[in-house]
């Protein structure tokens, strides 16, 4: 089974969220809607640095 990894546009105007799949690391694709060329990033930029994990305000 393949995977997609989900990638945003760089494209300030468009900033459109992109599914793009495994095979595509460490390539360029193409955004569909602006065609600006995104890197897609390797396999170690999967952190989620801006998510803070259940805020509880007790
Ligand atoms: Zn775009």
């Amino acid at each position: 089974m393949s995977q997609t990894i989900r990638i945003m546009c760089p494209n300030l105007a468009c900033r459109k969220l992109l599914a793009v799949p495994e095979s595509a690391r460490s390539k360029t694709v193409r955004c569909k809607a602006c065609h600006t060329a995104i890197r897609v990033p390797d396999a170690q930029t999967q952190q989620t640095t801006n998510e803070t994990p259940a805020e509880k305000a007790s």
